[in-house]
């Protein structure tokens, strides 16, 4: 059994409720929420960060930035705006070493981030 929580996820379906998925990605709620919609974006295939997407990979950022798009409609945040968040690395804020876009949105965001 893969350590990956991510994985664990995403092999075990029924454990969560996934907003959206498709052959390439899932969308759920985070299930620690910075806003009134807060949800991730995650690649079936084990990436760790950004940071390790080849050359090879790098249409899965675009197909998983599709599913954001996707998800920020069906979850109605699209009209007032929504933020990507992708924290890649220890400087970067990264906690689970699985490739994965936030997107927050329902109310008004601060910056510079945190
Ligand atoms: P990051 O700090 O960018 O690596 O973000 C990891 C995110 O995953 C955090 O916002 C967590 O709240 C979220 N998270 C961790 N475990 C789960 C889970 N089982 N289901 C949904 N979200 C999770
Ligand atoms: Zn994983």
């Amino acid at each position: 059994m893969t350590e990956c929580i991510f994985c664990q996820l995403i092999e075990n379906p029924h454990r969560t409720n996934f907003l959206l998925e498709d052959e390439i990605g899932v969308a759920f709620n985070d299930i620690n929420p910075q806003a009134p919609t807060h949800f991730l974006v995650v690649p079936k295939q084990h990436v760790a960060s950004a940071r390790e997407l080849g050359e090879n990979d790098i249409a899965i950022f675009g197909h998983l930035m599709g599913l954001c798009q996707q998800v920020a409609s069906l979850t109605g945040i699209c009209e007032e705006g929504y933020r990507y968040v992708l924290n890649t690395g220890k400087n970067g804020g990264q906690t689970v070493n699985h490739l994965h876009f936030h997107v927050l949105g329902g109310r008004q965001m601060g910056w510079p981030p945190g």
